[in-house]
Formats: C-alpha cells, structure tokens, sequence
C-alpha cells in the first residue's frame, strides 16, 4: 500500500516538473514572436497623492495576450524573459511604448506627470545592454526627468559595482531610480545608502498585512519613517481599502498607488480618468 503511495506521489511530481518545463517552452517560444505580433501591450496605474489628490505619475504595467496560450500574466513570462536575451527586446518596447504613449496622454490632457517603468536585472547586466539602453534614452524625446526607472533588490545578483555605477550614469542623466517591492528581498538597509534611488515603494505584501499582524503595521511605519528621514518618496503599493489609506496618511505616507484609487488602465482610460478629476 506504502509503496503504492509512494509511486503515485513520485508520478505527480514528475508530471509537474514536466508540465512545468513544457510550459516555460512553450511561454519561451511564443513570446519571441510576441512582439512583432503586436501581442504585448501596456497599461498604466496612476500614483496618487493623497493630499492633492492629483496623479503624480503612472507606472507602465506590459500585458501578454497570446493568439496561442491567451492570457499570461507578466510575473510568469517576464520571468522566462529574463532568463533569455527576450528580456532586453521587450525592454526596450516598453520603454519606447511607454514614453509615446505618455507623450501622447499629456498633450490630451494639458498635464504633465512621471512615468516609471520596470527595469530587470539583466537590462542592466552587461555593458551591451547598458549601452543599450543608454541609447534608447539618448534617442527618445520624453523628458528625463520625467522618466522613473523601477528596480528590485535582485539587481544585486550581478556585478554590483558596475550596476552602482551605471545606475549613477542613469541618474546623471536626469532620470530617478525607484526601488520596488521594497522589504521582500534579501538586502539589508544599506541599500538605501548604495543605491542613487529617490523613491521607496513598499511591497504591497506588507501594506495587505497591516490589520493582520502589528508587527506588520509596525514595519510600514519605520519604512515611511526612515524613508522620509533619508529625503525619499515613499509610496504604498497595493492600496485597497480606505481604512489602509487613512492608517497610511497617519503615518505620513504621501503617494499611493493601487486598486482602491485605480487599477491598472489603457491609453485611453487613462486619459478619461485624468479629464475627469483635474
Ligand atoms: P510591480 O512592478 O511591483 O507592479 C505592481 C503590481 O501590483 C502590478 O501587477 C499591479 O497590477 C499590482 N497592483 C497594483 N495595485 C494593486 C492592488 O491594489 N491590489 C493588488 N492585489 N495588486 C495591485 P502586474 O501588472 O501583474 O505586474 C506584476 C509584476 O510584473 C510587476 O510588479 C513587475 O515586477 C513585473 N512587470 C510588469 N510589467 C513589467 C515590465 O514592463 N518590465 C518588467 N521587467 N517587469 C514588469
Ligand atoms: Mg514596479
Ligand atoms: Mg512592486
Ligand atoms: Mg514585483
């Protein structure tokens, strides 16, 4: 009986780990093509501060609808991308998309605000694609200092000292650095003294937690604490619900961006949802 178990235990993992792989393949294969099939997309998610209650800035969110595998969602095939050079074509779509479409929203809207996008470890990896991106941003007519880029704490999985510096040519041009998913990643608080970053986001993990654990609620506040005491923006990710929101500007947290002020929206819904609150 033990053994039989024991077999049917082993099957399922194997066709999971199977299943797995022949997923990644398959993500692998169809996102090469993704691009020039005009399957990838961006959406915008407003910034909010709360005071004003004006859109400080957007962050550039890529969508993967795939004519073969539908739907995917960017934590599963930005991860494959990043583990091949797809990573730094798409990279360099965002971007480029990003900014046009924004340039675009402005002029709609007679307003002008920031545009973050998300920048993986490996855009920043080699001096190829740092040169790479360098030239992307020398080329584009978006205002540097209009233009945030996101990273995470796994961009110390390379050549630290070369991404420093070169985060630090990224910042001489003008354009800031905004460090994501802030408190999830291994890195100790030193970072916040390594890296040329001027804005905080905190993971929304621990804006979630907050009236489920005090020891959560805890942690956020000596985040915007310190946050504010080193001159950063600090900005809560994830913000859902108005008891959040009012916890949050207790503790003196100044911009926002999650579900509870908006979702994630298209070009055009964005446009609507500037004209109707400014
Ligand atoms: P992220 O950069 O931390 O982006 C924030 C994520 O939180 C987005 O998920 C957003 O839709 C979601 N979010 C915002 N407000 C709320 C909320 O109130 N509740 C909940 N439950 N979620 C909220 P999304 O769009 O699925 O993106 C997931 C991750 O994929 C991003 O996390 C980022 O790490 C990555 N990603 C997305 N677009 C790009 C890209 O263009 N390039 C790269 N390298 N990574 C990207
Ligand atoms: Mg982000
Ligand atoms: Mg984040
Ligand atoms: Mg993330």
């Amino acid at each position: 009986h033990r053994a039989k178990e024991d077999r049917n235990s082993y099957v399922m993992f194997s066709r999971a780990i199977y299943g797995n792989r022949k997923e990644i393949v398959q993500i692998e294969t169809h996102l090469r093509h993704a691009i020039n099939k005009n399957e990838l997309f961006l959406m915008y998610q407003p910034k909010i501060n709360a005071k004003t209650k004006k859109i400080v800035g957007v962050e550039a969110l890529l969508r993967w609808n795939s004519e073969k595998l539908g739907f995917i969602s960017p934590e599963k095939f930005i991860k494959v991308a990043e583990k091949s050079s797809i990573i730094n074509d798409i990279g360099e779509f965002v971007i480029k998309e990003s900014q046009k479409d924004i340039l675009d929203v402005w002029r709609e809207t007679n307003s002008k605000f920031e545009l973050s996008v998300n920048v993986s470890p490996r855009q920043l990896s080699s001096i190829k694609e740092m040169n790479r991106f360098k030239k992307i941003i020398l080329n584009s007519n978006f205002p540097n200092d209009k233009f945030i880029i996101e990273i995470t704490e796994n961009i110390f999985v390379g050549d630290v000292k070369r991404i420093i510096l070169f985060l630090n040519t990224i910042k001489s041009y003008h354009i800031s650095i905004s460090l994501d998913d802030f408190g999830t990643g291994y890195s100790s608080l030193s970072i916040l003294s390594k890296l040329p970053i001027s804005e905080l986001k905190i993971d929304k993990s621990f804006i979630h937690n907050m009236f489920l654990n005090e020891e959560n609620m805890k942690l956020v506040k000596s985040i915007i604490n310190i946050g504010k005491d080193i001159n950063l923006k600090v900005v809560a990710e994830g913000l859902e619900e108005q008891k959040e929101l009012d916890l949050l500007q207790s503790f003196g947290c100044d911009i926002y961006q999650g579900y509870y002020f908006s979702k994630p929206l298209s070009k055009e819904e964005l446009i609507s949802y500037i004209k109707t609150r400014h």
